[in-house]
């Protein structure tokens, strides 16, 4: 759900790209243009629920063929997050890699 409490889909921020372009941002993640129309190499990839107001945050500096790349990274953005939090929990330094069997090789510097 949503932090406006709304359970429902629906459109959370409307933002101008750096083109002029306006772009929908999801509650459910979807990247979109005005009235839902999929953008062109986004498409019904969606965003992880923790990073669509920073998503949200950094549209206007990209164009609308630049957007696949940055949903890409904050999918990336996300997984990284995931990995560090998993390690954390295991009590092992942030940066080490689980999941895996075991824990990798990591630096420390
Ligand atoms: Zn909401």
């Amino acid at each position: 759900m949503c932090s406006c409490g709304n359970a429902s889909p629906h459109v959370l921020a409307t933002r101008t790209t750096a083109d002029g372009a306006k772009v929908e941002i999801h509650s459910d993640g979807f990247v979109t243009g005005v009235l839902g129309y999929l953008l062109p190499g986004v498409g019904r990839r969606r965003l992880p629920a923790t990073r669509l107001w920073a998503f949200a945050g950094e549209v206007w500096l990209y164009t609308v063929p630049e957007l696949p790349g940055l949903v890409t990274e904050h999918q990336r953005a996300e997984k990284r997050q995931a990995a560090s939090e998993a390690s954390r929990a295991a009590g092992l330094h942030p940066n080490a890699i689980v999941g895996r069997g075991r824990p990798s090789l990591y630096g420390q510097w």
